[in-house]
């Protein structure tokens, strides 16, 4: 499964400051797990935007510049993993558009429902579009708004055209704007830092460069900074929300606060009711490196079974999904995860991990602790089996692809080779996270989007656009 995309932006008070560049470099270290494909940086310095950005790492695409060269009191960075668009050069973000002496510059984490349909509006009146992401979509739209209205005006026009999950950070010439879409897909905050603000995808972002958190951005809120201040617009307000759960099980990391939630206590959580839900007597329990560990953790604190580390990662090598086909996946699993023998032989082992996709990556693992002398081999899954595909920005599989669209838990078992497999239901789950399950998305969990998407059944949200 793999994340799209980090974002931040950062405006200091200070007009004749230059440095905003370095927290937002720094910033996007902090969200690197988010997206390794691509990243970049965009800063103003009032007279003109500039960008540095390219293909790989945040250390390795900026050693390649001198972050010094990027000048500037307001600005915005990304890190992309792709999931409209191809993995290119052309599709690095921030986009930059120029028109009429402005320049916007956005950068987007989610995904557009809608895009092939906008872009072919736009084609249809002779435009030409240079890149194959949903993110030009929005650059233009926004361009087109722009020339009629102020920015207000614009983004509340953006917002009624755009259908999908959107956290967006954007130029506009030098005032910063940030939207989170109405159903508030993906996380996006909003911290305090020494001389100004920030907003990023995750609070961790806002941590690393010494700020404070001050709160999440509302689904449906654009915040505009300007003239050293932040002045907060609710344009859209629905009756519930769809915030992904999947940033609560897997994708954020475990000590950010996302919606007053630190993700640590609901991977926690999730751990502790794991024993109520699927009790099984063992010796030890052995989290999958990293995502299985908080799980683990809560696990053996309620069961009393001793935790132990049976697999080692190696930690110098990135996420298994970077690799980009399936046979360099395999080897990635082997380059990435060894057994310790001594701690797992004739043992009865809990391996705990938080979901299965396809099942392959899974069954080697459970192999690999059967050869390492387990006795017995009992898998433990922080996440309800995944039965439906997800629209709204994750790459995880197609639904051909979900060994649990098609299996029994008990079909599952069998092809991942465990003596007994346990998911989280998802009551279990939405107890854990703490909030509402009307309030998140549940889909690839339960095949109920809360958008339309296509030949998928659709939980309709009521949405009201706000006069103000
Ligand atoms: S379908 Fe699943 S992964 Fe996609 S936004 Fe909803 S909960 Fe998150």
């Amino acid at each position: 499964m793999r994340e799209s995309c980090g974002v931040v932006g950062l405006a200091l008070t200070d007009r004749e400051s230059d440095k905003a560049a370095l927290p937002i470099y720094y910033s996007l270290y902090a969200l690197q797990h988010r997206g390794q494909e691509s990243t970049g940086i965009t800063v103003h310095d009032g007279k003109s935007a500039q960008t540095q950005k390219g293909m790989g790492l945040v250390p390795d695409v900026f050693k390649k510049y001198n972050l010094k060269d990027l000048k500037g009191f307001v600005g915005i960075g990304h890190v992309r993993y792709s999931t409209t668009g191809d993995s290119t050069i052309e599709n690095t973000q921030p986009l930059i558009v120029n028109f009429m002496d402005r320049t916007i510059a956005i950068a987007h984490n989610g995904n557009l429902v809608n895009s092939s349909e906008l872009r072919y509006e736009f084609e249809a009146e002779g435009q030409i579009f240079l890149t194959s992401s949903d993110t030009e979509v929005i650059a233009r739209l926004l361009v087109k708004e722009l020339i009629k209205t102020d920015i207000l005006g614009a983004i509340k026009e953006l917002m009624r055209r755009l259908e999908g999950s959107y956290s967006l950070t954007i130029l506009v010439d030098d005032i910063l704007v940030v939207v989170r879409d109405p159903l508030g897909f993906k996380p996006l905050c909003l911290g305090e830092v020494d001389g100004g603000y920030v907003v990023a995808s995750e609070s961790v972002a806002i941590d690393t460069i010494g700020g404070t958190l001050i709160r999440d951005v509302r689904p449906g809120e654009v915040i505009i900074f300007k003239d050293g201040r932040y002045h907060s617009h609710q344009l859209s307000k629905t009756r519930n929300t769809a915030k992904c759960v999947f940033e609560y099980i897997y994708f954020a990391r475990p000590d950010s606060i996302i919606d007053s939630k630190l993700v640590y206590q609901v991977r926690i959580r999730i751990g502790e009711r794991l024993v109520d839900e699927h009790p099984v007597n063992a010796d030890i329990i052995s989290p999958i490196p990293d995502s299985g560990i908080t799980f683990g953790i809560g696990y053996s604190k309620k069961s009393g079974i001793d935790y132990m580390e049976g697999l080692m990662k190696n930690r110098y090598i990135g996420r298994t999904f970077i690799m980009p086909d399936q046979n360099m996946r395999e080897t990635a699993v082997k380059l990435k995860l060894n057994t310790i023998p001594q701690n797992i032989k004739d043992k009865s082992v809990i391996l705990m991990d938080d979901s299965i996709v396809r099942g392959t990556t899974s069954r080697r693992i459970v192999d690999m602790v059967r050869k390492a002398g387990a006795k017995e081999v009992h898998v433990r899954i922080g996440s309800p089996p995944i039965v439906a595909p997800c629209y709204m920005g994750i790459d995880m599989a197609t639904r051909e692809e979900l060994v649990a669209a098609h299996k029994t838990v008990a079909g599952v078992e069998a092809v991942i080779n465990a003596d007994s497999l346990g998911y989280i239901s998802v009551e279990g789950l939405v107890d854990a996270v703490g909030i509402p399950a009307d309030d998140l998305c549940l889909a690839c969990l339960t095949g109920v989007y809360p958008i339309e998407v296509p030949g998928e059944i659709c939980k309709r949200h009521q949405m009201t656009l706000s006069q103000f």
